[in-house]
């Protein structure tokens, strides 16, 4: 068995924290959940959605895949993982935000842009990832003289809008937002930086979600993405 010791001080950690000092917040969880929003993010380790939003438990559902993907709405008989979680969130948890948490360097989105050369990716990566094929052949069309890192970045840009817009073709989902109870969000994550921008659906264009703090600097102002 590989060695997990590492993971016990967090674990011991985790106890202290939420069941000795902060015992209360986990008597309450006991009697059920309430977060308010459903995160889709990555599977990719260096993007954690509680380490980056500093949630406490209870605080986020969150869902993770593979360049963090909605499928469109479908009725088939296969297995529907992402779209039971959102099932759940939307119409049994009710929350009221839904945040598509895409990020730079993304594995998944690499494997896309290496199918566009005729690449296929594993035995079932390259078949997930093009759900946001839409985004990919955008970005080709529009960038095709760039180079390959900016192709990526701006494919991870557009594959958020993909599955936003993919959210909205389940009807539970398109009914709430247009009654006003939920709201989605596209948040884009740089892995150099710390940044994290949103997609701002007036402007077409992430902005600055949150302003990089640094020590040494203090509050940095539209740092480069
Ligand atoms: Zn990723």
């Amino acid at each position: 068995m590989a060695d997990v010791t590492k993971f016990l001080a967090g674990i011991a950690n985790f106890q202290q924290q939420y069941f000795g000092e902060n015992a209360e917040l986990a008597n309450n969880l006991l009697a059920g959940q309430k977060p308010q929003a459903l995160l889709i993010g990555c599977c990719d380790s260096r993007v954690d959605p509680a380490l980056l939003t500093d949630s406490a438990p209870g605080d986020l559902f969150i869902l993770r895949n593979i360049a963090n993907l909605v499928p469109p709405y479908t009725k088939s008989d296969d297995y529907h993982g992402v779209s039971s979680s959102l099932e759940y969130a939307v119409c049994i948890l009710e929350v009221s935000d839904i945040i598509v948490l895409g990020h730079s360097s993304c594995g998944g989105i690499n494997a896309l842009l290496e199918s566009a050369g005729g690449q296929e990716a594993g035995e079932f990566i390259g078949k997930w990832v093009k759900i946001a094929q839409s985004a990919l052949d955008k970005v080709l069309a529009e960038l095709p003289e760039e180079t390959p890192e900016k192709q990526a970045r701006a494919c991870e840009k557009e594959a958020i809008l993909v599955s936003l817009k993919n959210l909205m073709t389940f009807p539970w989902v398109r009914d709430r937002v247009a009654r006003g109870q939920l709201s989605l969000h596209g948040w884009y994550y740089n892995m150099g930086t710390g940044q994290l921008r949103y997609y701002n659906q007036l402007s077409g264009e992430y902005e600055i979600l949150v302003e990089r703090y640094s020590p040494k600097t203090g509050s940095q102002k539209n740092p480069p993405a």
